[in-house]
This record gives structure tokens, sequence and C-alpha cells, in this order.
């Protein structure tokens, strides 16, 4: 490449300022799927743009996503018009008090938010997703609690999220600074013979098709999970989510006997609970084994029995499914992971060794 071409590729783009009026966050909307959506709205590219919102830094986009700093909110308020609690609502921050305890105050300071990686519930960079939603007027928009596992179907539409891309059934990967209209980029051994590299497999993930939820329960269960995501929870809510979160790693079939078939097909799948090789994936990556969770815990809870009397049936069922390996549950996890201390129901199954603490991930 010649010096003079070199050199007008590193020349910086000529500033430009956003046109009014800039399209507007739709309600529980990711930051980085608006600013791709105002990236494509605007014309920009997403460096530029970027660049434009003080979001090039360190941990850029997805550091952002997590929690906006003061400064990166008032450059922000000041391009768009966009005001400061819609700009905060769009970042994982609000779930501090529930979902994601112990967020790092700073995204800037590395250390801790590595340590709150390790054991924090939530899909880092691993899409899930609704497809009928994506296909909705608004374009491809994502929302935020779709990067939480509690998010496992989708109550306007009444289908299970979507975890796999359909054409190489693989988990989705993306990069937080990918334009909405994603695709996956999981590289694929298609080509490889030929050229020696493979290729990525391009499939647009609003293709896919999701499963239906047949169960009307489900999604009164969904519901009821999103309002103590909303932070508007009864008491009976908490205590669903607290069951739910330890019954995810230590589910049965007999647990989901009366639910949806499909729950008890993916209890029955060994996928993400084999603590040796996982790739990747953790008991919660499964959106339906999620739902299973949610709806045993419903079923213990309804009886009206203790913690103590909820782990002792717990502890029957596993057997009677010849279910013996505990759930080890490293310390990070522990500390960032279940979210939900003073969670009743871990201590009773840590007492009968249903739950092993320790160094593990
Ligand atoms: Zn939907
Ligand atoms: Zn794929």
């Amino acid at each position: 490449m010649s010096t003079a071409k070199k050199t007008a590729q590193k020349r910086r783009q000529p500033r430009r300022t956003l046109t009014e009026p800039v399209i507007q966050p739709i309600p529980g909307e990711s930051l980085t799927s608006w600013i791709g959506a105002l990236a494509e709205q605007q014309g920009f590219e997403m460096k530029p743009l970027l660049r434009e919102l003080h979001l090039d830094r360190l941990g850029g986009l997805s550091g952002a996503e997590m929690r906006l700093s003061d400064p990166v909110v008032r450059r922000m308020e000041k391009l768009t018009g966009i005001d400061a609690e819609r700009l905060h609502a769009m970042t994982l921050a609000r779930y501090a008090g529930n979902a994601l305890p112990h967020l790092p105050l700073f995204s800037s300071d590395g250390v801790a938010v590595q340590q709150w990686h390790k054991g924090a519930w939530f899909h880092r960079s691993q899409a899930r997703w609704c497809t009928k939603c994506l296909r909705g007027n608004d374009g491809p928009r994502w929302l935020l609690p779709w990067k939480l596992p509690w998010s496992f179907a989708c109550v306007d539409h009444a289908v299970f999220m979507v975890t796999e891309c359909q054409a190489c059934w693989g988990i989705v990967d993306f990069r937080h600074d990918a334009p909405p209209e994603r695709t996956c980029e999981n590289w694929t051994d298609e080509g490889e013979w030929t050229y020696g590299l493979g290729e990525p497999c391009g499939f647009s993930l609003k293709m896919c098709q999701p499963v239906p939820v047949s169960d009307d329960s489900v999604l009164a269960l969904q519901a009821r999970v999103n309002a103590w995501l909303d932070g508007t929870p009864t008491h009976e809510d908490r205590q669903l989510v607290a069951l739910a979160a330890v019954l995810i790693p230590l589910l049965s079939p007999s647990m989901v006997r009366r639910g949806d078939p499909l729950l008890r097909y993916a209890v029955r799948s060994p996928r993400g609970t084999s603590q040796r090789q996982r790739k990747g994936r953790r008991p919660w990556t499964d959106s339906l084994r999620v739902a299973a969770a949610v709806y045993a815990a419903d079923r213990f809870l309804s009886y009206g029995y203790s913690a103590s009397e909820v782990a002792d049936w717990i502890v029957d069922l596993r057997l009677l499914d010849h279910r013996r390996t505990p759930w080890r549950m490293d310390v990070a996890e522990w500390a960032y992971g279940p979210s939900l201390r003073p969670n009743p129901f871990v201590e009773p199954l840590v007492h009968r060794g249903l739950i092993i603490l320790g160094g593990w991930l």
C-alpha cells in the first residue's frame, strides 16, 4: 500500500453532528442496540459515532452498557437530547439492586469488572433473542433484559428466547459495535479445505424460528420474574426467583413432571451442567432450563413448605432421578451470582451436600 494511501486512511473523518430528530430508544432497549440504530439512522460509521459520544475509550461500548459515567451521559444528552434517566435505563446498572449485585461502580475498574464477570449471571457477549421482536416495525432492536438469564420467554409473542444459531447450532457471540441487524459470527469449517481458513456462519439471527410456549403458566411466571427485574416484585415473586436460582443447576426431570414436555426435555439434557466440559455454557445458558427451574420453584412454593422442607424434597426427587452429583458453586459465583442474598434456600442445600462451595470456575 502506498504511503499516501495509508495517510489518507489514518486521517480522521471530518467531525459531524447529528441531525435532529434522533431515533428514540424503544422501551427496554439496550444501549448498544440504540447506538447501533442511531448510527444507521444518521448514516454514521460506528467508530466515528462512538468517538463523538466519547465512547471510544477503554472498555468502550460494552463498558458503557454496564454503567455510564457522568461525563459521557452529559455528552450524550447534549448531542442526542435523550435525558440522563433514559440513558441510564439502557444500562445494566439498573439491575444492580436485584439480578446483578455488586456491579462495579466504575466500568473502567478493570480488576473489579473482571472479578465480577467471573461470577455474575449474565450473557456478556452471548446473544439471546426473540426473533419476533427483532422483526418488529422499529427494525431489529435488542432489549436489555435479554442479557440476563432471567429472560427465558417473550411474553408479548409467547415464544421461548432463541439461544443458538439455527444454521450452525452454536451459541452466538456478538461484538458490541455490530450493527443491530446481527448475523451469526461463529466460525464454521466451510471453505477450510480450499483456503485453509474457516468462514463466519453469517446466518441472519432474526431468521431463526422460535419455539412457541404452549403452557400459559410459563408466560405468567416470566411476567413475575419481569416484575422482580423492574423493581416491583411482591414477597412471593422474590421467593420464586430465589428458589429458581438454586434450582437451575439442581433440576431433575421429576420436578417438572406435569409441565410442558419441552421443559422436561431441557432438564434431561446435560448441556451446561457437566462441570468438566461445558465450553462456555453455564447451567443458566439454556432459556428452557431456566424456565423449567422457575416452573419447578413455583410448584414447590405452592405447597407452602419451609426452606428446609423444600431442600428435603429436592434431595428426594433427585435421588428418584438418579442425580447424585452435587453442584460445585465457585466463590465468585456465590458472591456475585445467584444474586439474592440472603437466599433462604441456599443454606439447607449446602447442609445436605447438594451445593458444595469451592473454587471451580
Ligand atoms: Zn418478542
Ligand atoms: Zn451460525
